[in-house]
């Protein structure tokens, strides 16, 4: 019953909690909670049934606090609503409990029959950036070496993957916040980049306190969300371009920045390689013309432009509202190239940064989940990093497939001729999550076999031929790597539920069933010992860390080589790439210029509410964050909605060529009249992503999630 300390099973923040075991665990009928209670200083576990209670607890990143999400956590423990025993998919549709012994023994058969009949790459893996290090590590390994293919990919492909790409490019690392988080706090200027963090990760707000105090915050969102309300009465500034323009506006910023002599010219000439093609690239993205394509005012661009270069520690970060576009990568690129030109990154006091959202949204891109990674955040077509992978793993480099294809490539070839014809889902909800939603639905209902890992049926585990259960966050051992690349120890604090499984105990029970070359150990020590190891000499080196040291609380930011200490702030010596030097990478808008909009249409933007995390497959199953916000609803300018004859509260139906959302409207002036907001939290037909589109960035993979054209109309109910 002693207290444990860890960390939130949610976002990217990972904020510090302790969990208290309560003395009995609860059954999963006093597992369900009043709908609202005040939020407690402690919240209990013995007062309201749940089986561990919470406290935020003093750590730099969220000194003790907790949003709603994290409070609430515990009910995800003993949901009455949670898997207890693997379950098998009857003809009619119904699912009926089968032992752990027939799951595994008949799973395995039919990986052997997709492989012996269409071949290796039949078979497909989808992860998850919520998945531990561990996890991740061993999913890529089992993938690859006990399936034999190269069908890997993850969600992540939705998050990060475009600031990913830009900071590998640009720096040759990608590490989210290649600086910790409190350092903003010394910060005088802030630009925020499509990031609502005000509801994604609370606390981090804290830290950006500093700036708005000097009146120094600035966001850019089309949206006026709760963050960009924190720079009202003087904290700041407030910009508001059309969706999808983010990249014009930096290319005009960085155009002034040159033109009005702001550029830090002794910075570019020792630090970085590029920048005489930058110049000419963004000579014709002069004031006026920024302005007709994105809106914001010439005036208020040559304020962005002073103050950014005015300040005296000034941090650009970036957020999936500039990142989840088809030009994703070059609008991250064109943020990167404005801080190189302002001479912020690699300092003691400025940066650039992107904010991971998913808790292991960075640990889950380093360790192998990725279609063409190899742990170490390695490529896979590099014959050095295969041969060092391999010597690790114990098998010639031959063994290890090749590149695979990101994930809506992926989900795109579901049940199709020379596709997937099996697949096994770890920590993802596609159904709800991926874009073009009911052709990835009708895809899984193609499939020949689809196994799904999770703690609830989700909206995709619901479609499963077998669903295995797996353990939650505060019933296993583990690590996790945050948004500043500091690596976490996640601790058990109870037993999971008899009859659940760790994922690691379930690829090592398939491996052997498969006879796979390789060891897959089911200790979580053992594997991240061996995912150490694996990624020596790497990018995201880990190869000088281990439980002991992380237990005794180092903060072990890597790269943390054996030998060495770890790596709070990057670059201040050097960049990543041979010459040392960061690579500006000129880039212009290519062709996604034209209005989103049909005639009559309205743009859509999805995004997050503060109550729920990504599907919501958990969080809509917490009582409070449910009864808290229910449904989807639309946000929409009042203007326009007397225009389409909605009210407040009214129905709305959204629809384009791929699909249509019925919902209802929240009339709102926060959001500009040409646009449209819907969160993507919501399962059914109010599913946001029936109607974004599987176009995706040339680059890095990435769907354009924040730019879709829909026609709205009031209908009367659902
Ligand atoms: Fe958890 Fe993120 Fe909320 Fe912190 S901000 S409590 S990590 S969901």
């Amino acid at each position: 019953m002693n207290p444990v300390d860890t960390h939130c099973p949610y976002c990217a923040l990972q904020c510090a909690m302790t969990l208290t075991p309560a003395a009995a665990a609860a059954t999963p009928a006093a597992a369900a909670t009043p709908a609202a209670r005040p939020a407690p200083a402690v919240r209990p576990a013995d007062a309201i049934g749940l089986p561990v209670s919470i406290a935020g607890r003093a750590f730099p990143t969220n000194r003790g606090g907790l949003c709603k999400k994290g409070w609430t956590a515990a009910e995800l423990l003993g949901s009455a609503e949670r898997i207890r025993e693997p379950m098998r998919r009857a003809a009619d549709g119904s699912f009926a409990p089968i032992s752990w012994t027939d799951a595994l023994d008949l799973i395995a058969d039919r990986l052997r029959a997709s492989r012996a009949e269409h071949g290796a790459d039949s078979v497909g893996v989808f992860g998850g950036g919520g998945l531990t290090n561990e996890k991740a590590y061993q999913l890529g390994k089992f993938t690859r070496l006990a399936l034999g293919s190269s069908r890997i990919d993850y969600n992540g492909r939705f998050c990060m993957s475009s600031a990913a790409a830009a900071g590998n490019r640009a720096f040759g690392l990608d590490r989210g916040l290649p600086f910790r988080v409190e350092d903003l706090d010394a910060a005088d200027t802030i630009l925020m980049l499509g990031s609502n963090v005000a509801q994604t990760m609370p606390p981090f707000i804290g830290h950006l306190d500093g700036a708005r105090q000097a009146g120094g915050l600035i966001v850019v969102d089309p949206r006026r969300t709760a963050t960009a309300r924190l720079t009202d009465d003087g904290a700041g500034l407030h910009v508001q371009p059309a969706p999808g323009t983010d990249l014009v506006l930096l290319l005009g910023l960085t155009h002034l920045v040159l033109a009005e002599r702001l550029a830090d010219t002794d910075y570019l000439a020792r630090r970085t390689t590029g920048f005489d093609q930058l110049r000419y690239s963004v000579a014709g993205w002069y004031p006026q013309r920024v302005q007709e394509h994105t809106g914001v005012p010439v005036r208020q661009l040559r304020e962005l432009a002073s103050r950014l270069a005015a300040g005296r520690g000034t941090y650009i970060i970036t957020g999936r509202g500039v990142e989840q576009h088809v030009d994703g990568t070059d609008t991250a690129t064109a943020a990167i190239n404005l801080a190189l030109v302002l001479g912020l990154v690699g300092t003691t006091h400025s940066g650039y940064g992107t904010l991971t959202g998913q808790g292991n949204g960075q640990g889950g891109r380093e360790h192998g989940q990725k279609c063409d990674q190899l742990p170490g955040y390695r490529k896979i077509t590099d014959p050095a990093a295969r041969a060092h992978v391999a010597g690790v793993w114990g098998v010639e480099p031959e063994q290890i497939p090749g590149a695979g294809i990101p994930a809506v490539e992926l989900l795109g070839a579901l049940g199709r001729p020379g596709g997937i014809r099996t697949l096994l889902v770890h920590g993802a909800n596609v159904v709800v999550s991926a874009p073009d939603a009911d052709s990835v639905r009708r895809g899984l209902k193609n499939l020949d076999f689809l196994v799904v890992c999770d703690f609830f049926f989700s909206e995709t585990a619901a479609l499963a031929d077998v669903v295995l259960p797996v353990t939650q966050w505060a019933e296993e051992e583990g690590t996790m790597t945050s948004l500043e690349g500091r690596v976490l120890r996640r601790r058990r604090a109870i037993d999971p539920p008899a009859g659940v499984r760790s994922e690691l105990w379930i690829f090592q029970e398939l491996a052997r069933r498969l006879d796979a070359p390789g060891v897959y150990s089911a200790d979580p020590s053992a594997v991240f010992d061996e995912l150490c190891q694996a990624s020596a000499g790497g990018i995201a080196d880990y190869s000088g860390l281990d439980y002991t040291l992380l237990d005794a609380g180092e903060p072990a930011y890597w790269p943390y080589p054996a030998g060495s200490g770890g790596t709070p702030r990057l670059f201040l010596d050097r960049f990543a790439h041979d010459d040392g030097r960061a690579r500006i990478v000129a880039v212009t808008p290519r062709g996604v210029l034209a209005p989103a909009q049909t005639r009559g249409a309205l743009t859509l933007i999805t995004g997050r509410l503060l109550e729920h995390y990504q599907s919501g497959a958990q969080t809509r199953r917490v009582a409070e964050l449910a009864t808290a916000q229910p449904e989807a609803r639309m946000q929409v300018h009042p203007a326009t909605a007397a225009g389409l004859g909605l009210t407040d509260g009214g129905w709305a139906e959204l629809a384009n060529e791929r699909g249509t959302v019925r919902c209802r409207a929240q009339l709102s002036a926060d959001i500009r009249p040409d646009t449209v907001f819907l969160p993507f939290h919501f399962p059914a037909d109010q599913r946001a992503n029936l109607l974004t589109a599987a176009a995706t960035d040339p680059i890095s993979g990435m769907p354009e999630f924040k730019r879709t054209a829909v026609r709205v109309r009031a209908i009367a109910g659902p």
